[in-house]
């Protein structure tokens, strides 16, 4: 039986949008609009949808880096939503972030060393040779070497810094990572590379994944199980080859029609979405997806659709009500 890390329940973020010169709050951006999922440890899930659905904004929000408007982050027993920062900080170690530009993401003044010590002096770990040790360490986990402690960040390629930033990541011995478009600047040639690592450390570490990313090749093949979000909500989550081979949400199924088929003897037809994604300051009602929605009933126009369990898969759809 899997255990929960994590569980986040009815979690919202929306971002005011201010107007005059009072500043005044006249409508707010939905960024995350009412997500619930749970974590298992061990696990990786991954989390897609088109750029501007909200899955960066629930990675953060979870963390509890961008303040949630509402909703809970279970831990441990405990809400992390709304707790004092002397009592968060203590949870913080467990809970890392590896960002999605290796190139803005590290400080061009500091050298790899300080990088990866930043963590440890911030939460008074280790002091002197000690440190310098765990700094090494460090960087032998993730494939680089001591010497490139003292050179800064500038003279490596994209993927020895995402492996700075994963260092960086591993320095407080986390339990959850959530890893945002941590391959999406790479090359081709390196991602494999970095998602290998990825999936070594977490079996070395027993580390929990939150992986985001937009690219559904990369999704399927480093997550146990896939959630597809569409205008700040989730529409489906379910164990990823069910998922990739019996996608429910009429969203879903258009977002892997596009995606290739390694059989080049396999024909799939291409549903092309219609429109644009409509703004999350102003989504529609009732089911966000209507307006781009082929199968679109009356019912959607006016009520949000609830979450439906079938067999443990999950898909917010008035089609399997
Ligand atoms: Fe389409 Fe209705 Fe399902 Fe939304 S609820 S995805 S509009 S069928």
């Amino acid at each position: 039986m899997k255990k929960p890390l994590i569980e986040v329940k009815n979690l919202t973020k929306y971002f005011p949008i201010k107007k005059g010169l009072l500043g005044r709050t006249v409508n707010h951006v939905k960024a995350v609009d009412g997500v619930s999922f749970t974590l298992y440890k061990g696990e990786t899930l991954g989390l897609v949808g088109e750029s501007g659905c909200g899955k960066s904004t629930t990675g953060r929000t979870l963390l509890q880096l961008l303040e949630p408007t509402s909703g809970e982050v279970i831990y441990e027993g405990t809400n992390l939503v709304g707790m004092k920062p002397s009592e968060l900080r203590k949870h913080r170690r467990d809970l890392q972030i590896i960002f999605q530009d290796p190139y803005a993401s590290l400080d061009p003044r500091l050298t790899v060393g300080d990088i990866i010590a930043e963590p440890l002096e911030i939460h008074q770990l280790y002091q002197g040779k000690e440190k310098e040790k765990r700094i090494d360490e460090l960087l032998n986990v993730v494939g680089l070497n001591s010497y490139h402690a003292k050179r800064y960040a500038h003279e490596f390629s994209g993927g020895q810094r995402q492996r700075i930033g994963i260092a960086r990541a591993l320095a407080l011995n986390p339990k959850l990572i959530v890893a945002d478009e941590p391959v999406s600047a790479l090359d081709v040639s390196i991602q494999s590379q970095v998602i290998n690592l990825m999936q070594d450390l977490q079996e070395q570490f027993q580390l929990t994944y939150l992986f985001i990313a937009h690219d559904l090749s990369v999704v399927k093949h480093i997550s146990d199980r896939v959630g597809v979000m569409y205008l700040g909500r989730m529409v489906e989550l379910a164990d990823k080859n069910e998922l990739y081979a019996n996608p429910l949400h009429p969203y879903t199924q258009a977002l892997l029609s596009a995606v290739p088929s390694p059989n080049p003897l396999e024909k799939r037809e291409r549903i092309v979405l219609q429109g644009d994604v409509p703004s999350p300051a102003n989504p529609p009602q009732g089911c966000t997806f209507h307006p781009r929605c082929s199968a679109c009933m009356d019912i959607c126009r006016t009520e949000r659709p609830a979450m439906h369990n079938i067999d443990g898969h999950y898909v917010a759809c008035h089609l399997y009500k």
